[in-house]
């Protein structure tokens, strides 16, 4: 029977030692951290995430401005935003909270973002500094899948680690992030000609693919750490993973629930970037 990886009170331990940190940047700095957070349009599920932001920024005494735009605004004035928010003394980190309206050229935004306000890690600088093992910021919720992780007390050095999904937002920078930490990475995704026999090798299995249930409980090699990242929202109201959690958790040896495993950890890596952010700015101005 596997333990239940608890991203709430991992996030909340995380979220402790942020505070510490924020309040002793106001000490020695007389500063706070800020973090811009755009939203384009009325989306009700990017309205309550950008409250649920607001709400974990001020519990930690990170500053929040909103930007609640009408999706009618243009690419070019959401430019000027952009713009004006990267020379912002006050802001050190921003979010474009997505999707945009099809009209706006997602890319040409996170292009604009300083990379040294990428808290979101999308800006393609970001990626890259990745991929080669640089300082750049990295996106929160593969952070937070890393965070759980060394939880879990799970050191991915030489485990078969199969990573399902290569989302540039989930998927690849997860599995650069186990192989950063000496796993041996396979990652897998919809043309994927086995993925059970792919699975059944998984010491570390993380999945984000967004099917409820895809992954079956009897695919898991027994004794695995299997991080799950997908959220659907099923006819019922509730919420559920990609992996069948009722029969993989006699399998696995740890196992994160849905809701209550990644989902905390992403707002909390947020934070971290947040604060990171600011420390950097710092440290560049001295
Ligand atoms: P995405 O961009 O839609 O990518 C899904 C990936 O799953 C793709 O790489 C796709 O393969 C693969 N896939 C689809 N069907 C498959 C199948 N039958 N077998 C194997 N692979 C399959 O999704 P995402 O943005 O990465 O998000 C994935 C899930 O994580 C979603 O449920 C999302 O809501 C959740 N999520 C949660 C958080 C959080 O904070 N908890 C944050 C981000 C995302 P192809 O590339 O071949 O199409």
């Amino acid at each position: 029977m596997a333990s239940i990886i608890d991203g709430k009170a991992v996030a909340k331990e995380v979220q402790k030692q942020i505070k510490e940190e924020v309040d002793g940047l106001a000490r020695r700095w007389g500063m706070a951290p800020g973090l811009a957070v755009v939203l384009v349009g009325d989306d009700p599920a990017s309205h309550i995430y950008v409250k649920n932001k607001e709400k974990a920024c001020k519990e930690v005494g990170i500053r929040s401005f909103e930007h609640l735009l009408p999706a009618t605004i243009s690419e070019k004035e959401l430019l000027a935003l952009v713009n004006s928010l990267n020379k912002d003394k006050s802001v050190h980190g921003i979010l474009v909270q997505l999707p945009l309206p099809a009209h706006i050229r997602a890319e040409k935004i996170l292009e604009a973002v300083s990379p040294y306000k990428d808290i979101d890690g999308f800006h393609p600088l970001s990626q890259g500094m990745l991929v080669i093992g640089g300082g750049g910021f990295r996106p929160c919720t593969p952070m937070g899948v890393m965070k759980l992780l060394e939880a879990a007390g799970c050191d991915p050095k030489g485990k078969n680690a199969v990573v399902v999904g290569r989302s540039n937002i989930v998927g690849k920078p997860v599995a650069l992030m186990l192989l950063e930490k000496h796993a041996t990475v396979t990652v897998c995704h919809s043309r994927t000609a086995s993925l059970r026999d792919e699975i059944s090798r998984a010491d570390i299995l993380v999945v984000a693919i967004g099917k409820a249930g895809l992954v079956r409980g009897e695919w898991i090699k027994p004794g695995a750490v299997v991080i799950d990242v997908g959220v659907t929202r099923l006819p019922s109201g509730k919420l559920a993973g990609d992996v069948e959690f009722e029969t993989a958790k006699d399998r696995a040896s740890a196992i994160t629930p849905v809701p209550g495993g990644v989902g905390p950890m992403t707002i909390c890596m947020l934070l971290y970037n947040t604060l990171k952010a600011a420390k950097d700015s710092i440290q560049r101005e001295r």
